[in-house]
C-alpha cells in the first residue's frame, strides 16, 4: 500500500544472521534482531527489522546494497579514552619491563614514561604527529572503531598542549574515523615546573586558551598518587567546567587517592580506571549517573597489580564503557580484544561487554546518536565474518570486522 509514500533510502544492508541494535529496544538488552536489516538515508538510520516490514516502508530504489553474508551487523565501536596523539615511541620501554624493573630500565639509558613522551612530542611537529596517528587511527578503524575519544597531556605547555589538539581537529576532518576532542594538560607535572606553579597554569592560561580556540570538549586529569591530588583536579576540572568543559577524570588506577567522589560530586561524564575504587565509591558514581570507563588492555599491558572485577560495577548499577587506552606505554587498537578481555578477564557478559563498547562508550563521550542503531541514530555500522556475537567473544585475538560504515558511507571493505 502507499507506496508513494515509501522513504528513498541510500544504502540497505541485507542477509545479516542477526543486527545488535544495542539501543535498549527487543527482548535481550541488546537489542538482537534475527536476520533483520538496515536502511539508511544520508548519514542517518531510518529502519531496522524483518527484511518484509522494512521494505514496507522504504523505498530502496537506486540505494547500494551491502550484503552482511550471514554475519553479525552491530554498530560502530566507540573507543571511550585513548591517548591517541603523541609523538615517539616507547617500545624499547615496554620490550625492557617485561623482564626488568623501573630502575633497571633507567639504567640501561632507556627513556621511560609520561615525560619520555612529552619530550619525544614537544619536539614534534603537527605533521609529525599526524603522520603518526593516521597509521592508529586505521589500525582502528580496522577493528571497527568508527568513533575515537582522543586525550591531549603530552606537550604540559600552552603551545605544545594546543599542538595536540590542532591535530585531534585535523584527524577528525581528515580520516573517517570520528574524533571526541579532550584537553588533557593535567596528565603530568613537566620537568620544568613544581606541581601548584603548574596547576596554576592549566587553570589560567592553558584552559582558556583551548576554550578560546573551541579544540575540546572534555577536560580530564590524571588524580593519582605521583601526578595531581583531589584539591589540584578539583581546581582544573571545575576550571574547566567554568570555560565550557565537561569534566572526566582518571581515578584510583594505582590508588584510592579520592578521585572517585570527586567524579560523583562534580558529576564528571566518565570516572576512567577504578582499580582500588571501593563499593562506596562505586555507589557513589552509580548514584551521580558517572560512566566507568573499563580498559582491560592497559591493565594487561602494565600487568596491573589489582584487575577489575566489573561484575561489581554492573551490580553497582553504573554504565559502563569500554575503552583500548591505546597510549605510548600499551599500544592497543582492537576493541574485539578489548571486549574479549573485559569478558573472560573482567566479569562481563558478551553482552554487557558490546553495550560497553557502543552504546555505553557513546554515553561516556556525550554523544547519544552514536553506538546504537535505531531510527534517527548515526549510521556508524559495522558487519562481522562471525555469525553471533558470541562467536567472536570466544576467538580470541580474532578481528571479526569485515565492512565498516561511517555516517552511512563504506569507509572499510
Ligand atoms: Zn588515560
Amino acid at each position: 500500500m502507499n507506496g508513494l509514500q515509501r522513504q528513498p533510502i541510500d544504502l540497505l544492508v541485507v542477509g545479516a544472521s542477526e543486527v545488535l541494535t544495542c539501543d535498549g529496544s527487543g527482548d535481550d538488552s541488546i537489542g538482537r534482531v534475527v536476520g533483520g536489516v538496515v536502511a539508511v538515508a544520508g548519514d542517518s538510520v531510518v529502519a531496522i527489522g524483518p527484511e518484509s516490514e522494512v521494505r514496507s516502508v522504504v523505498d530502496p530504489t537506486g540505494a547500494r546494497v551491502v550484503d552482511a553474508l550471514g554475519g553479525v551487523v552491530a554498530p560502530g565501536f566507540v573507543d571511550a579514552h585513548t591517548h591517541l596523539v603523541f609523538g615517539g615511541s616507547r617500545v624499547r620501554e615496554y620490550a625492557s619491563r617485561l623482564t626488568r624493573t623501573k630502575e633497571e630500565t633507567i639504567a640501561l639509558g632507556i627513556p621511560v614514561g609520561i615525560l619520555a613522551t612529552v619530550e619525544a612530542t614537544r619536539a614534534a611537529t603537527v605533521a609529525d604527529l599526524m603522520h603518526a596517528a593516521v597509521p592508529r587511527l586505521d589500525e582502528m578503524l580496522a577493528h571497527g572503531t568508527t568513533t575515537v575519544e582522543s586525550k591531549s597531556g603530552y606537550g604540559l605547555t600552552v603551545a605544545d598542549e594546543i599542538k595536540l589538539l590542532e591535530v585531534n581537529r585535523l584527524l577528525d576532518q581528515s580520516h573517517a574515523v570520528q574524533l571526541v576532542s579532550t584537553f588533557m594538560g593535567a596528565h603530568d607535572v613537566p620537568p620544568e615546573m613544581d606541581r601548584s606553579a603548574y596547576v596554576e597554569q592549566v587553570v589560567s592560561e592553558q584552559i582558556p586558551e583551548v576554550a578560546e580556540r573551541g579544540l575540546a570538549v572534555f577536560c580530564d586529569v590524571f588524580c593519582d598518587e605521583g601526578y595531581f591530588t583531589p584539591h589540584d583536579a578539583r581546581r582544573v576540572l571545575e576550571a574547566g567546567l567554568d570555560a565550557g568543559l565537561a569534566p572526566k577524570i582518571h581515578a584510583e588506577q594505582y590508588a584510592r587517592t579520592g578521585g572517585a567522589l570527586l567524579a560523583a560530586e562534580l558529576g564528571c561524564a566518565s570516572a576512567d580506571h577504578l582499580n582500588f575504587a571501593r563499593t562506596d565509591d562505586l555507589a557513589a558514581l552509580a548514584e551521580a549517573g558517572v560512566t566507568a570507563v573499563l580498559m582491560p588492555l592497559i591493565d594487561f599491558a602494565v600487568r596491573h597489580p589489582k584487575p577489575i572485577d566489573a561484575s561489581r560495577w554492573s551490580e553497582a548499577g553504573l554504565t559502563i564503557a569500554l575503552g583500548t587506552d591505546m597510549c605510548p606505554g600499551g599500544y592497543a587498537a582492537s576493541m574485539p580484544l578489548a571486549i574479549q578481555f573485559a569478558c573472560r578477564g573482567n566479569g562481563l557478559s558478551p553482552e554487557q561487554a558490546l553495550l560497553a563498547a557502543t552504546a555505553g562508550a557513546a554515553h561516556a563521550c556525550g554523544l547519544e546518536g552514536h553506538g546504537r542503531l535505531a531510527a534517527g541514530a548515526v549510521a556508524d555500522l559495522q558487519i562481522w565474518n562471525v555469525a553471533t556475537l558470541e562467536d567472536m567473544v570466544y576467538r580470541t585475538g580474532h578481528n571479526p570486522v569485515r565492512q565498516v560504515i561511517k555516517r552511512g558511507k563504506v569507509v572499510l571493505g
